[in-house]
Parts: structure tokens; C-alpha cells; sequence
């Protein structure tokens, strides 16, 4: 299983840190950065198996960040999982409405997160 490069989009180092660390104990490669425009970056740079996506985050949010990786036909392709503490009912529709592959609630659950993150890979085809 795994092996697949995993990029971490969030601005709270505990919660990058956790996701992190789950990932990669449990055999992924992983790369963060606490931007979207970072993100964008290292998006286009490294080519992601998956973007793990916070939706709050300094300078453009995570919709936006989103958007940005769509656009692009180098980055259009990698499903984002939006995960966000957000219990606002504008946040989920806003979410839903924009695309995003799968969608997350802070904290997370490690066992469902891993689970989320097994089921986007293998719907898209990844290989170890
Ligand atoms: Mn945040």
C-alpha cells in the first residue's frame, strides 16, 4: 500500500503536524505548507497524488485554493479533500458547491481520515 506523495495545505502546525504524522506512519510521503499559494506552488512543482486542503487560511482560503488548482490543467486532474473545523452551514454549502473530491471535519477522526484518504486514492487510480 502507499507510497503516494500527499500534500498537507494548512496554517495550524499541531493539526499539519497530526495529519502528517498519521500519514506518514501509515506509509505515505507527505510535503506542507501553511498557504494556498504555497500550495499552488508545490502543487504544480511535485504533482501530488492528493491535496489534503484547509478551507481557513491566511491570504487566498481554501476555495480559492481550490479553484486555482482546478484551473490549471497541470494540477486539474489531483482530487483535494477539504478539512475544516467549519460548522457553518454557508462553509458546507460553499464546499459542496465548488467540487471539492471529499470533505472533512476538524479534529479529525484518524481512523475515518485514513479511510477518506484510502478511498479518494484508490477511486483515482493511484499505485503504490
Ligand atoms: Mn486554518
Amino acid at each position: 500500500m502507499a507510497g503516494e506523495l500527499i500534500l498537507i495545505i494548512e496554517d495550524n502546525e499541531k493539526n499539519r503536524k497530526l495529519s502528517r504524522d498519521v500519514l506518514e506512519v501509515s506509509g505515505y510521503r507527505t510535503l506542507e505548507t501553511d498557504t494556498g499559494e504555497e500550495g499552488v506552488r508545490l502543487a504544480r512543482e511535485h504533482e501530488p497524488a492528493l491535496v489534503l486542503l484547509d478551507i481557513h487560511l491566511p491570504g487566498i482560503d481554501g476555495i480559492e485554493t481550490f479553484q486555482r488548482l482546478r484551473a490549471d490543467p497541470a494540477t486539474a486532474a489531483i482530487p483535494v479533500i477539504a478539512v475544516t473545523a467549519s460548522a457553518m452551514p454557508d462553509d458546507r454549502a460553499r464546499i459542496k458547491a465548488v467540487g471539492f473530491d471529499r470533505y472533512l471535519s476538524k479534529p479529525i477522526n484518524i481512523k475515518s481520515f485514513l479511510e477518506t484518504v484510502g478511498e479518494v486514492l484508490g477511486a483515482n487510480g493511484a499505485s503504490p
